[in-house]
């Protein structure tokens, strides 16, 4: 084979491929060794091979031995992601081995099935994702990914299907109109403490406010991307005049709050509502 075929068959892979598949399609060792020196395909490790247009991410995976999978799959997509993990997470075969490399701080998954190289599908990465990192992350980069119309009926049926059975009510509970993942992050721990709420609500005079609890009590998430200029500032105390008008209480948080004090959210949460109970239940 010319190493121009041989190029072909690797980008037809996806851009990497096995000696062993080289060997299949009628190369010859010999032929595979020009192809390298010409440039047409580059030695990853031992007995694999990438196009020079391989994605640098699907290389690198093949280069620990597997496929790009979790938290990198969904990151580079672009869905929101709780935890600021860089490492490369990479499915191996079940019996498969890592290949240490230069700078390797991959995070190893073996699933069952098979991995080869490339990039596991949106909604095989979620459901790594449960395992490796948590119900809270899911259930935030689920409603995200699923904001983003990345996930269709059949993907949430599948990834529904391959969650353990005691998780799946997380996707019963998941919703396609968060605004935020932090707003997923609240409305999961409040479902958790038995505090139901209705997200994105519109009140005439104040507009979509985050979440109203109990009728009464309005709260407010800013995301990280919300600067506090004078301009927000001023827009948020008149929403907050006006929602006092109409009868409710606001109360607002902000990134680090939720992420980093929950505590403090939750009881000042719990008091407010408590005190708007039996306020409720003198005036009954
Ligand atoms: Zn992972
Ligand atoms: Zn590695």
């Amino acid at each position: 084979m010319s190493p121009m075929q041989i190029a072909l068959v690797a980008a037809d892979r996806g851009g990497v491929v096995r000696l062993s598949e080289l060997l299949t399609c009628g190369a010859s060792r010999a032929d595979v060794r020009r192809a390298v020196a010409r440039g047409g395909i580059a030695r990853v490790r031992d007995g694999v091979f990438a196009h020079p247009t391989a994605d640098a991410l699907v290389v690198l995976a093949a280069e620990h031995g597997g496929r790009v999978a979790c938290v990198s799959v969904l990151r580079r997509l672009g869905v929101w992601l709780l935890d600021d993990d860089d490492r490369l997470h990479v499915l191996l075969e079940p019996k498969g081995r890592r290949h240490v490399h230069t700078g390797c701080r991959c995070v190893d998954h073996r699933d069952a099935g098979g991995a080869g190289f490339g990039i596991v599908p949106i909604e095989r990465a979620l459901v790594q994702l449960q395992r490796c990192v948590g119900d809270e992350s899911f259930f935030a980069a689920y409603e995200s990914a699923w904001r983003q119309g990345r996930l269709s009926a059949g993907a949430r049926a599948w990834i529904r299907e391959h969650l353990p059975a005691g998780k799946r009510w997380l996707v019963d509970v998941a919703r396609r109109n968060a605004d935020s993942g932090l707003e997923s992050i609240l409305r999961l721990r409040f479902h958790r403490l038995g505090v139901a709420m209705r997200s994105q609500v519109r009140i005439l005079d104040v507009g979509r406010v985050d979440f109203v609890v109990d009728g009464i009590l309005i709260l407010e998430v800013d995301d990280r991307q919300n600067h506090d200029g004078e301009s927000l500032r001023h827009r948020d105390l008149m929403r907050d005049a006006r929602a006092a008008a109409a009868g409710y209480e606001t109360l607002r948080f902000d990134y680090a709050m939720v992420i980093h004090d929950w505590p403090t959210v939750e009881r000042a949460v719990l008091a407010r509502l408590e005190r708007a109970r039996a306020r409720s239940r003198r005036t009954a």
